[in-house]
């Protein structure tokens, strides 16, 4: 079986060899470390599944594409699927499956690490001392014990995150319009998200999906009722942002901090070295302006652990799909996309 493997880098075939080492028949892997669209389609011709990631486009025109050379299945890399027309999928008898959980806590880790470096300022401490420079003039920040944090959407990210901040003893509010009671009560309580987390909240860490509901959830009204000064953390999807809103916040000093492992552009830009071409996306450069913002580069989840896991699910779903299983991964079923409670997928 051939499977093209795209937005494959040297960590992603490292471990993916673990697919071609454990698959029960043989398996021939083709990488491409460009991401799949409508002007590389036409590589994954002979193959019978791709196997892609976050910023991966597969548009009803790709997914069309994809079926008509052959293609039978899509295996996702990731858990989030906005990126995946999932009708025309599900239209086309595409098999799609994602792997659901690859370290919720890897993702959490990260959110608290960003959430600590922009509130202690440890980003300005590492450049300021490199220079000898041991003022510690703009480098105050707020203990987090006693402080309120928003949790938006408590899946198994989500509540991760809430373990964590509990240690810290941190109040931790929560909105989900689906409650995961047993699994979120023992570390918050469940709130409306505009008049209680976002007033409330000093730091507020976005953990739900992307969706038609939730696209720009952070605009220029939420970021009014945010509480002045507090701190924006997003580890979950860019388009949750709407980028023009935060930097005006930025500037008048609504927003006092922002961190993104995500970003509305990043197809455009991150999995990739750019440090030689000159960045088009002027809101990303204007947002890498403030001191209060730090930008990575969609890594929360790049941990061995995850990388292992991610390998693993995939290879399982595979065997699913190869064996005519039902597969508990699917996003489709019996010619319909399954109703998961946050999939509406954005169609892009
Ligand atoms: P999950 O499916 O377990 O949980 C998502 C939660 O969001 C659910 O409880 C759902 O009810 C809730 N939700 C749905 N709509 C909502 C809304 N309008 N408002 C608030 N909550 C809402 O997902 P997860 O595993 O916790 O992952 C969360 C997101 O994290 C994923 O969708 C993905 O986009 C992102 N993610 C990012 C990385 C990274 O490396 N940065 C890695 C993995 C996942």
């Amino acid at each position: 079986m051939k499977i093209a493997v795209f937005s494959a880098k040297s960590y992603d075939k490292k471990f993916l060899t673990h697919i071609t080492d454990n698959s029960s028949s043989p398996i021939e892997l083709t990488y491409h470390d460009f991401s799949l669209s409508l002007s590389t389609v036409s590589l994954a011709n002979g193959a019978e599944a791709v196997c892609v990631f976050v910023n991966d486009v597969l548009s009803a025109e790709v997914l069309t594409h994809l079926s008509q050379s052959g293609v039978r299945a899509i295996l996702l890399r990731c858990a989030g699927y906005n990126n995946v027309d999932l009708s025309t999928a599900e239209s086309l008898g595409l098999f799609v499956a994602n792997v659901p959980s690859y370290s919720p806590e890897a993702v959490a880790e990260f959110a608290l690490a960003l959430l600590q470096t922009l509130n202690r300022n440890t980003h300005r401490a590492y450049n300021r001392v490199r220079e000898g420079n041991f003022n510690l003039d703009g480098l105050l920040g707020r203990t987090l014990r006693g402080k309120t944090v928003g949790i938006v959407g408590t899946g198994k990210i989500g509540v991760a995150f809430a373990k964590i901040l509990q240690g810290f003893g941190c109040k931790v509010l929560a909105y989900d319009p689906y409650p995961n009671e047993e699994a979120f009560r023992p570390y918050g309580q469940y709130v409306d998200l505009h008049e209680q987390l976002l007033p409330q909240s000093d730091f507020v860490s976005l953990h739900c999906p992307l969706t038609d509901q939730t696209r720009h959830i952070i605009n220029e009204v939420s970021l009014s009722q945010m509480k002045k000064g507090a701190m924006l953390i997003n580890t979950s999807r860019g388009g949750l942002i709407k980028t023009k809103a935060v930097i005006a916040a930025l500037k008048s000093h609504q927003l006092g901090g922002l961190a993104l492992d995500v970003y509305d552009g990043e197809g455009a830009l991150f999995y990739q070295d750019h440090s030689g071409d000159i960045i088009q996306d002027d809101e990303l450069m204007r947002l890498m302006t403030f001191p209060n913002v730090l930008v990575s580069g969609h890594q929360a989840f790049f941990t061995e652990e995850a990388l292992t896991e991610i390998a693993d699910c995939t290879l399982k779903n595979l065997e699913d799909f190869r064996a005519g299983r039902t597969c508990r991964n699917s996003l489709v079923h019996a010619g319909r996309p399954l109703a998961r409670r946050e999939s509406v997928p954005v169609r892009i």
